[in-house]
């Protein structure tokens, strides 16, 4: 049996979390684009222009993967909401518990999760 109250707990801690990385995130990509601003030399050929670029082509993944969750994680709250959590979106079989409990956002279960 899936403990909703529970799961309800460990989504909110996740959603904590989640905002609070996007939030240093974002502060990281501010700065490295102020480092980057402040210097007038050629990217192109500066070897640290390009470490800056790359850094923080890695932060604006990162991000774009910290909302994603967030967005799972409203779904699953919904779906806690509806009843349906726990419930695969995609085969409508149960998610297995040890799943949800790395994965208290997962939308659906192991087998239709690796077919994606
Ligand atoms: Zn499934």
């Amino acid at each position: 049996m899936i403990d909703e109250a529970q799961m309800r707990e460990r989504l909110e801690d996740e959603r904590a979390e989640t905002q609070a990385l996007i939030g240093r995130l974002t502060q990281g990509i501010d700065e490295v684009s102020a480092a980057r601003d402040g210097d007038n030399s050629d990217d192109e050929h500066d070897p640290e222009g390009a470490t800056l670029a790359f850094e923080r082509s890695q932060a604006a993944t990162l991000l774009a993967q910290s909302e994603n969750r967030l967005n799972e994680i409203a779904e699953a709250v919904d779906r806690l909401a509806a009843g349906t959590f726990g419930i695969c979106i995609e085969c409508g079989r149960p998610i297995a518990e040890a799943r949800l409990e790395a994965r208290p956002y997962a939308a659906k279960c192991v087998d239709c999760a690796a077919r994606d």
